[in-house]
């Protein structure tokens, strides 16, 4: 009977309420997306297998998110330049050269913003697939060329994250905040401090000085009269 064995709108509808997950994700992987991811990739085909034969890649590339640590990292899209050199050796490519990353943070302790430029070396090697290397090392030993690519991206986010410093700074010696008011003691006056009483001691501190004040009117005449007696 072909009515039964056609799907029920019962069943259809059950479809329609399965979870089809966060629609957007697909979205996300848009042609803007695959197009950042595949800017880090290197064709090798120009380069050839002949171990020896070289080729300069200078270029800049939009940044990756996620490079960072907890209070300073790159942001992304931030133009990232990359001076390297790859070179075709027996066992995969070796890519050597230096890249320029812009970081931005927060100074660890003042707050204030953080900008600068880190100029970090790199050399890698990135093994061939089927060769002895490959073979003999982990994969989170030696970084792996698929196909006729190799991926810069993962190569620049940890030379860089290993770089980045925990506890950024925005001068070498920032003396950070002033404990009592908050204000940045760089801009604050040299002798900047607070006449702050301990609460315990405030009523204490209080009495004194009544004393003091008691002891100055019951006199009346100057305490140095005392000690010429004696
Ligand atoms: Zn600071
Ligand atoms: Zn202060």
């Amino acid at each position: 009977m072909p009515a039964a064995s056609r799907p029920s709108s019962g069943a259809a509808s059950t479809d329609a309420r399965r979870p089809v997950g966060d629609p957007t994700d697909g979205a996300a992987t848009s042609a803007a997306e695959k197009a950042a991811i595949k800017a880090w990739k290197v064709d090798l085909r120009e380069l050839g297998r002949r171990a020896g034969s070289m080729r300069e890649w200078e270029k800049t590339i939009p940044a990756r998110p996620g490079w960072g640590v907890e209070m300073i990292g790159v942001p992304e899209g931030a133009p990232v330049d990359l001076h390297l050199r790859l070179e075709s050796v027996m066992e995969g490519v070796l890519v050597s050269g230096t890249i320029d990353v812009p970081v931005t943070g927060q100074c660890a302790r003042c707050l204030e913003p953080v900008e600068d430029t880190f100029e970090l070396d790199v050399q890698e090697l990135y093994a061939y697939e089927g060769s002895t290397t490959e073979a003999t090392s982990g994969e989170d030993e030696v970084r792996r060329i698929e196909g006729d690519q190799l991926d810069l991206a993962p190569l620049v986010r940890d030379t860089v994250v290993l770089t980045l410093p925990l506890s950024p700074t925005c001068t070498p010696d920032c003396a950070g905040l002033c404990a009592d008011c908050g204000e940045r003691l760089d801009d604050l006056p040299a002798d900047h401090s607070h006449e702050v009483i301990d609460p315990r001691f405030a009523g204490l501190a209080a009495r004194f000085a009544n004393l003091t004040d008691d002891a100055d009117g019951a006199q009346p005449g100057p305490g140095s009269t005392d000690t010429e007696e004696n």
